[in-house]
């Protein structure tokens, strides 16, 4: 008993440090963590669970990846920045390394996702106007509804989403959002012969996982080169083996024209983001016109070096599809009246749950903390589950005990 009212006070102390000296710009759940390895973290409480979030997928290699820390640490005590005002030795060793793993000309290397999107957004401009030939500042973007690519003001922009965009105007003009997953609507848009491109995410992370139909990849690649508009994937959550393929959109064997990854190109242990595209479209970029500080710095090649590699190594992709499969079978099992669907690809899973409460989502993900599982509600009626990729089949197995036996508080 004492030991439990210690433990509690461990956490609130914890938690009302960030409450009081932080911005209140999340809702996290009431657990404080201070380790991680693998599939699982632990609180300060020394109690385990499951990690079903993944850092919102950025850990798909698994929680302190040894050969990932390895080479963190290994370069760590060489040297960490340079800045891009000089060369160091391992960016160019890391950008053969990964144009060559994903199969195009160029990359540039950032930080965070919403910075590569900015990137990619800078990148179809100056394409539009020095190749495509657009009329000075007329280039436009079409984008999704219920999109999120991050939280910067240009691409809040043309988020439809009110929780990220109210309050904060004026916004960035350019863009015009269609619906996701229809290419009627985006063949439509393309009559406009001002679009530049066409940036989406393959599988909608943030609305809850929403996966498009069959051969959406496949007519969106026709339609863009048919109208020679860029295709821009973002594929900072789906990318990187989480939905079962390297890239969500391999999926239909179809590359696009920009590639923009960012989360687990680090397997979560730095922000390193990237663009990828060919020559035509980077070479648009001339020195002095786009940049980071810690853009390309020689800790993250080290350290995306090791991630991609272990992600190929061990076979990550190969797993989450047969994981998810599992996962998703143990699901419908269980039959609840509260899950309302089951969807997702690969290990990017949601449940949609259907019930009286509002909070019915959030008060599961409390009672499935109880029972050793964290997982996050998003758009108040979705939960996500996207556990590291190297998730066995018996850990699966205990997972969906775990939902099920959970599921018993909606009741
Ligand atoms: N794009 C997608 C598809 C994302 O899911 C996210 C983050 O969740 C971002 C962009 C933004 O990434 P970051 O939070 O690293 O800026």
């Amino acid at each position: 008993m004492n030991m439990t009212i210690h433990a509690t006070a461990t956490t609130n102390h914890f938690i009302n440090l960030e409450n009081e000296y932080g911005a209140h710009n999340y809702h996290p759940l009431p657990v404080v963590l201070n380790k991680g390895k693998g599939v699982h973290v632990w609180d300060v409480e020394g109690k385990k669970y499951y990690d079903f979030l993944s850092g919102y997928s950025a850990v798909n290699q698994g929680h302190c990846h040894p050969k990932i820390i390895a080479a963190l640490l290994e370069q760590a005590q060489k040297l960490t920045l340079t800045s891009r005002a000089f060369h160091s030795d391992k960016l160019g060793e890391y950008e053969k390394f990964i144009t060559t793993y994903f199969g195009y000309d160029k990359v540039l290397p950032m930080n965070t996702g919403v910075e590569a999107v900015e990137t990619a957004m800078k990148l179809c401009r100056k394409w539009a106007y020095e190749i495509k030939g657009l009329p000075k500042n007329m280039a436009k973007i079409i984008v999704c509804d219920n999109n999120f690519h991050g939280r910067t003001l240009g691409v809040i922009s043309y988020s439809t989403d009110p929780s990220s965009t109210k309050g904060f105007g004026p916004f960035l003009p350019g863009f015009q959002n269609i619906p996701f997953n229809d290419t009627a609507a985006l063949e439509k848009a393309f009559q406009d012969k001002n679009v530049a491109a066409f940036l989406f995410e393959p599988i909608q992370g943030e609305a809850g996982v929403v996966v498009p139909d069959a051969c959406y990849y496949t007519k969106v690649k026709k339609l863009c080169k048919q109208y020679n508009v860029l295709m821009v994937a973002d594929e900072i959550q789906t990318g990187l083996c989480r939905t079962g393929n390297l890239l969500a959109i391999c999926a239909e064997g179809v590359k696009a024209d920009i590639l923009i990854l960012g989360k687990a190109l680090s397997g979560g242990v730095l922000p390193v983001s990237a663009v990828l595209c060919n020559n035509e479209i980077m070479m648009t970029i001339k020195p002095g016109e786009h940049g980071s500080t810690y853009g390309g710095n020689p800790l993250a090649c080290a350290v995306a070096i090791a991630a991609l590699s272990v992600l190929k190594d061990e076979k990550m992709a190969e797993n989450a599809q047969v994981m998810g499969q599992l996962f998703r079978d143990g699901l419908h099992k269980i039959e609840s009246p509260f899950i309302k669907i089951i969807r997702g690809k690969g290990l990017l899973n949601a449940i949609v749950i259907e019930h009286k409460n509002k909070d019915a989502a959030w008060d599961l993900c409390m009672e499935m903390k109880i029972n050793g599982l964290l997982a996050k509600p998003t758009h108040g009626d979705k939960i996500r589950f996207a556990p590291p990729l190297l998730i066995t089949a018996t850990e699966v197995a205990d997972a969906v005990n775990i939902i099920h036996k959970s599921l018993h508080i909606l009741a």
